[in-house]
């Protein structure tokens, strides 16, 4: 055998090792290029800063970033790898520009299957679901690259995983995307094949985040792959109905294991063979996906080489696996329409957001696309759809609430503003003493205008104030404090 699991050192005493039959599996599969890959394992994983490109460029965030930025990612034009943390440099996840939305944390390869989810470009009007969305990593990444147009709808199995979902969307501040909180099986039965895309990034064994996750080293077991495949196996069957004739299915893990993935795949080209392979391109450092590896497959087996691997030994992030599939048939450009099951605000709750937006907001939001849930005023995607009884948690942008005789705006709503959009806002730098304050929730001086007032991080959108004799009142949500 060239190489052994015996040559893997654990850099990080104190921590579960990594599974000896893991190394052992790795070492079968990969053969000469095994000691690679461990020598990748004995290196420290590799944090990522994506861009939220709905707020600013990449080059204009490099231009006022004080988090240290590394190269940016190959795969992903909006995203740096981050340096590792030197001490009295700010974190990247407590700095005010994070709050504010203008980035997402995540590892460079998790960015890997939007990107190639867009490697067939985009059309006007595009209904998008992404199947199993907390904590929202995939999804942030879609709405940007969707540029706020057409529908988006994130959906989370876990009731518990909704919430930090609803946070990281409200904090990008993408006006198309609606939250449900649904079985698979639930969704297919009310849409049927209605989307032009669907992302299934799929609950896996975790074999990829083994540098940084110590908890799925401890998981880890080969009865645990068998029942993750399963699983997947029942996630995939339930997608494949969700997708339109001549619309695409991505499909992505994070672990190694072939039974997950392109076993997975092979699986559900058996049941339904309407689907077939979309070769992904094969970007430096990434390896074509290995059927081969899985008894009785060939190494092209269904153009399964044509999904793609990304290893720690090869590339600068942790393991993954995406590959995209096409159903037969032709693919119509369909509008989604304007139909859906929730109340338009009445003549009263519309008078109170028009007197709201004339006093605070420079802004002109299309009124038929306002909604009220309870007290609640949302502002819907522009091609919304009807959800029928389906759980929406959140059906669009969070306005405010519509109170007995005025409007009170809601955090979403300041994240969504673009700078200048407000009349009357409260400024202050990203490293002074008064921002850090705010996030803490702690009341502001500042002399001007009474009443309801934007406060901003170097002109960027962070929440909400209210001036009252020189004193502003803090509205950072309690919750979202770091
Ligand atoms: N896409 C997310 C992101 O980028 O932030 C990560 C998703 S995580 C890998 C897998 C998700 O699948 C978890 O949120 C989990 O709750 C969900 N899940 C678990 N079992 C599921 C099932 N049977 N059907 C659908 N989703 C499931």
């Amino acid at each position: 055998m060239p190489g052994s699991a015996s040559q893997y050192n654990d850099p990080m005493p104190n921590t579960p090792p990594i599974p000896s039959l893991f190394l052992e599996r790795m070492s079968h599969y990969l053969g000469d290029e095994f000691p690679a890959f461990v020598e990748g394992m004995n290196h420290p994983p590799v944090s990522g800063l994506r861009v939220n490109t709905l707020k600013l460029t990449p080059e204009q965030f490099r231009a006022i970033s004080t988090v240290k930025l590394g190269e940016k990612i190959p795969w992903c034009p909006a995203a740096f790898t981050l340096p590792a943390l030197e001490s009295g440099n700010p974190t990247p996840g407590s700095h005010p520009y994070h709050q504010a939305g203008l980035y997402y944390l995540q590892d460079p390869s998790a960015m890997s299957p939007a990107e190639m989810l867009f490697s067939v470009p985009l059309r006007d009007h595009e209904r998008i679901l992404d199947l199993a969305a907390a904590p929202g990593g995939k999804t942030t990444h879609l709405a940007a690259l969707m540029r706020g147009r057409g529908l988006l709808v994130a959906n989370e199995i876990k009731d518990k995983r909704v919430g930090h979902l609803i946070q990281n969307v409200e904090r990008w501040g993408a006006e198309n995307v609606v939250i449900t909180n649904e079985t698979p099986e639930r969704l297919a039965d009310h849409f049927g094949p209605f989307f032009d895309r669907v992302l299934v990034d799929a609950p896996c064994s975790g074999e990829g985040m083994f540098r940084k996750d110590m908890g799925a080293r401890l998981d880890w077991s080969e009865e645990m792959v068998a029942g993750c495949a399963v699983r997947q196996g029942n996630i995939l069957r339930v997608a494949a109905r969700l997708v339109r004739p001549g619309g695409y299915l991505l499909y992505s893990t994070c672990t190694f294991a072939p039974e997950e993935d392109e076993g997975a795949i092979a699986q559900l080209m058996d049941e339904f063979p309407e689907f077939e392979v979309v070769k992904l391109p094969q970007l430096n450092g990434f390896m074509p996906g290995r059927p081969g590896w899985l008894a009785g497959m060939k190494e092209d087996e269904r153009g399964l080489d044509g999904a793609v691997r990304l290893f720690p030994h090869r590339v600068r992030g942790e393991g993954h696996f995406a590959c995209l599939l096409r159903k037969a048939g032709a693919w119509e450009n369909l509008p989604v329409g304007r139909v859906d099951r929730f109340l338009a605000p009445n003549k009263a709750q519309i008078g109170f957001w028009r007197d709201f937006v004339s006093a605070v907001l420079h802004v002109n939001l299309a009124e038929a696309r306002l909604r009220a849930m309870g007290e609640r005023l949302y502002y819907v995607p522009d091609e919304m759809a009807d959800f029928g009884r389906l759980r929406v948690p959140s059906p669009g942008i969070w306005l405010g609430s519509l109170k007995k005789d005025r409007f009170e705006p809601a955090h979403p709503l300041a994240l969504f503003l673009k700078p200048g959009q407000a009349k009357n806002c409260v400024d202050f730098a990203a490293g002074s003493r008064e921002t850090a304050a705010y996030l803490r929730g702690e009341t502001l001086e500042s002399e001007g205008q009474p009443g309801w007032a934007l406060v901003t991080v170097d002109g960027w959108p962070l929440g909400w104030g209210k001036r009252v004799q020189g004193v502003v009142k803090n509205h950072f949500p309690r919750g979202w404090m770091v």
